[in-house]
């Protein structure tokens, strides 16, 4: 919940506009200015004080305690110029607050956190739990000092400036391990613990069994990532609050699954009760990776029969590849999710072109791999070998990285054992239309006249299918010097089926500085006109030009109307 307070008339006002767009996310603090920021602070896991700095500063002053659980704090000032991210940049989520209420009040976001200002992922917001000298290892990647970034586990870590060698050390481990002096230790969600109780098994007994397990060999808790059981034990009390405790998922899977993981130590009893001859082993390895702690059992003081069985998996690292639109070419036609995207990748791999239109955005420490034109499907395969040795990839194309692009060769070439996220870009053919009016109001298709990879005789087939069709039809890769005649025959095909003075709009480099853009006919279309950064986009039998803008009705109801 985010607290509001306000003073004055201006500052209510600009609280209530926050509370109307966010009215499930916000609560209004009243009266006082003191008490409600009192109130707000002990109720809230956010503020924004519609204050100045130096009232709100004074106020919170004998309130705050510690960075990781003070809540995060924005001041908007009078004239609703700046959101200052005050208190709690990180740990509080005030940095990205600052961000959301800027741009919901048209406020200039200030941030101070040097990680953040730097454009550096700040080591407690990458997502894993960080244990050390988290402001030494900080400071040192800030003053550019040599950082070390020591990967037991690979993790598909954000970018981050390393070097070589240096006294400052990043170490992804799950092992328990103590940082030294000048090391921060990342803690992976990397250990799997499958776990086997008969009924009635305490939590105690089971919560023992596997913290006994990590000891011994030298693992860390922190690094748990889930609980494993089989479907028949989902509700068993013991295991259900042992994940609870250990703050995990618990996962479950059926006996008939486990039963076809192969396992050290298959044994009768389980295999009785609920159907497979191993639980912990088998649950913990279902997912593959690396048996850490075979099967072992609870110790029982009383003499009793051990009630709880687990075994310990390091799960393979699973990487993560961004496959992401960067839009046609102007940085506003970014979405916020691409510029996200591409600041979360560790490894950028694209076409250097479009490597230039993002360069600034990347995060310090980013490994670009570039390439010149064509080399499409080793780039993908690039993009696809590097995420899966665990690591965090972009792969970028421009408009939509789906459409005539990267994402197909890429996703043709990866496997399942890692996460793929598409980020979708405006693709050439909607900013063009958006240049030339509303030309796609009806069915459309796009069609490549590209036949490097494709037999002319298929796209004519499909020309030939939207002429007959009536669809409104967008030409991607219309012409370069090698390809000049496709263009012509492929205008001469619609011409068979559609007026001479059908509307044709040609739009070159749309949304780039030397954008330009010419509505025509069928009849009067030069091709010399067109070349490979241009997209040709052909109306149907209903669309006009209308003031000088390409439109396409609606319904063809409109059309029967005004003939
Ligand atoms: N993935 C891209 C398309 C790649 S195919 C997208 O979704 O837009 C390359 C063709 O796209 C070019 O030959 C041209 O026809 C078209 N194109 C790409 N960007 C363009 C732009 N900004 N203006 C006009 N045409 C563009």
């Amino acid at each position: 919940m985010i607290g509001l307070i306000s003073a004055t008339a201006a500052g209510t006002a600009a609280r209530d506009r926050l509370a109307a767009a966010w009215p499930d996310r916000t609560r209004v603090y009243e009266g006082p200015v003191g008490d409600a920021v009192r109130a707000a602070f002990a109720e809230c896991e956010q503020l924004v004080c519609f204050l100045a700095t130096g009232a709100v500063v004074r106020l919170l002053a004998p309130l705050l305690g510690d960075k990781t659980t003070d809540p995060g704090v924005v001041c908007v000032d009078e004239g609703g110029r700046f959101a200052v991210s005050l208190v709690g940049g990180h740990g509080g989520g005030a940095n990205e607050l600052a961000a959301e209420v800027g741009e919901l009040l048209g406020a200039q976001p200030v941030v101070t956190t040097a990680t953040d200002a730097t454009g550096l992922a700040g080591l407690d917001t990458l997502g894993l739990p960080v244990e050390g000298a988290v402001a030494a290892v900080s400071r040192a990647l800030l003053d550019g000092e040599p950082v070390v970034l020591d990967t037991e586990v690979s993790w598909p870590l954000p970018p981050l400036p390393v070097a070589a060698e240096g006294s400052h050390v990043i170490r992804v481990t799950d092992r328990a391990v103590q940082p030294a002096e000048h090391e921060v230790l990342l803690r992976p969600p990397s250990l799997v613990v499958g776990v086997g109780a008969s009924k009635g098994a305490p939590v105690e007994e089971v919560l023992e069994l596997i913290q006994e397990a990590l000891r011994d060999a030298g693992l860390s808790v922190r690094s748990v990532a889930e609980l494993a059981t089989v479907d028949a034990k989902s509700a068993e009390p013991g295991i259900v609050r042992a994940a609870e405790r250990l703050g995990v998922p618990l996962v479950t899977r059926s006996a008939e699954e486990l039963a076809a993981v192969e396992v050290p130590n298959p044994s009768d009893a389980p295999l009785a009760a609920v159907g497979t001859p191993s639980v912990a082993e088998a649950a913990a390895l279902a997912g593959g990776g690396e048996l850490l702690v075979p099967k072992r059992k609870s110790a029982r003081a009383d003499g009793h029969a051990s009630m709880a069985t687990c075994a310990v998996v390091r799960r393979p690292a699973r990487g993560r590849l961004a496959v992401v639109g960067l839009g046609p070419g102007a940085r506003d036609l970014l979405t916020p999710r691409a510029k996200a995207e591409l600041r979360r990748a560790s490894v950028l791999v694209g076409l250097d072109q479009y490597v230039d239109q993002i360069r600034d955005l990347l995060r310090p420490g980013t490994r670009i791999l570039e390439s010149g034109l064509g080399a499409e499907e080793e780039r993908a395969r690039t993009a696809v070998a590097e995420a899966g040795k665990g690591l965090a990839v972009a792969l970028i194309g421009s408009g939509d990285a789906g459409v005539y692009a990267m994402a197909s060769p890429a996703l043709a070439e990866a496997s399942d054992d890692i996460d793929v996220i598409g980020v979708p870009g405006v693709t050439a053919a909607l900013a063009a239309g958006a240049i030339l009016g509303a030309p796609l109001g009806h069915d459309h298709v796009s069609i490549s006249l590209s036949d490097l990879h494709t037999p002319w005789e298929v796209i004519e087939r499909r020309v030939r299918a939207a002429a007959e069709a009536d669809l409104v039809v967008t030409f991607y890769n219309p012409r370069s010097r090698g390809r000049d005649w496709q263009l012509p025959k492929a205008l001469a095909i619609l011409a068979e089926h559609r007026e001479p003075t059908t509307p044709v709009g040609v739009v070159r480099n749309a949304s780039r500085p030397d954008e330009s853009s010419r509505l025509t006919t069928l009849a009067a279309l030069d091709p010399a006109t067109v070349d490979m950064m241009t997209v040709v986009t052909v109306g149907n039998t209903a669309t006009r030009d209308i003031a000088g803008r390409m439109v396409t009705p609606r319904g063809y109801r409109w059309q029967e109307a005004a003939s």
